[in-house]
């Protein structure tokens, strides 16, 4: 089985619809949304409409997902975020924030994976540090589970031997072979807003029966997705960021 991976698109039509073209969900047996649908950027309907054609086999939320949808306060969230959290709020239509306040909460079973927005324990967590990938590896519930929510390409893996990362070579495409002896916690990067100093949209690809798990970079008109939030009036440092990667 063929799955395509898309986590924090953060309501970036621009980088969504690069993406879409790299990789046509057509193409594959199962698209996977692993949260933060909107949020950020300056197109939440537009994402939103998109996100719903497709029809993903399995979709959960992220924070912003909650706080846009006006189903959890803003509470943590930066000054930036939180006025962007806002702005999607009246944004959206209720149609398209009642959608987003329906994604279901992770972690969920999904076939051969399981899927979560920041650790298998806990939806808003993130992880960063190893000591913290180590305590999600050893809560989950099949040897190959995603994440987002940092937007960073990463991965780690943990077995009887031992922990590691295996990380993104930044390479258009980074192939990694996964070892059945081992369990892995995969990120495969942000689609509307990558923060790993690459800042092109990235996106995964797993195949099950090659055991193998693929990292893709695409690039996209970031100049466009920059303007948009320009004009919408949103904290300059939004537009800034996705020139960055950070
Ligand atoms: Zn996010």
């Amino acid at each position: 089985m063929r799955y395509l991976l898309l986590s924090d698109i953060h309501a970036n039509l621009e980088a969504l619809d690069a993406v879409l073209r790299a990789a046509p969900p057509e193409d594959f047996d199962a698209l996977v949304v692993l949260g933060d649908i909107v949020g950020y950027g300056a197109d939440p309907n537009a994402v939103v409409d998109r996100v719903r054609e497709l029809e993903p086999d399995i979709i959960i939320r992220g924070n912003h997902d909650k706080v846009s949808s006006g189903i959890e306060p803003a509470e943590g969230f930066n000054q930036a975020a939180r006025f962007a959290a806002l702005w999607t709020h009246d944004t959206l239509t209720p149609d398209r924030r009642a959608y987003l306040g329906r994604l279901p909460t992770g972690p969920v079973d999904f076939g051969e994976i399981e899927i979560c927005h920041g650790s298998p324990d806990d939806e808003d967590e993130y992880i960063f540090e190893p000591v913290d990938a180590v305590e999600a590896l050893r809560g989950t519930s099949k040897p190959v589970c995603f994440f987002g929510h940092t937007h960073v390409a990463i991965g780690y893996w943990l077995s009887q031997e031992g922990f590691d990362l295996i990380v993104n070579e930044s390479a258009p495409t980074t192939e990694v072979l996964l070892d059945p002896s081992r369990r892995y916690l995969i990120n495969p990067g942000s689609v509307g807003q990558p923060r790993d100093g690459d800042p092109r949209a990235a996106f995964g690809v797993y195949d099950s029966e090659r055991a193998a798990f693929a990292w893709h970079r695409v690039p996209y008109d970031i100049e466009a997705a920059q303007e948009k939030i320009r004009k919408a009036g949103l904290p300059e440092g939004l537009a800034k960021r996705l020139a960055l990667g950070k």
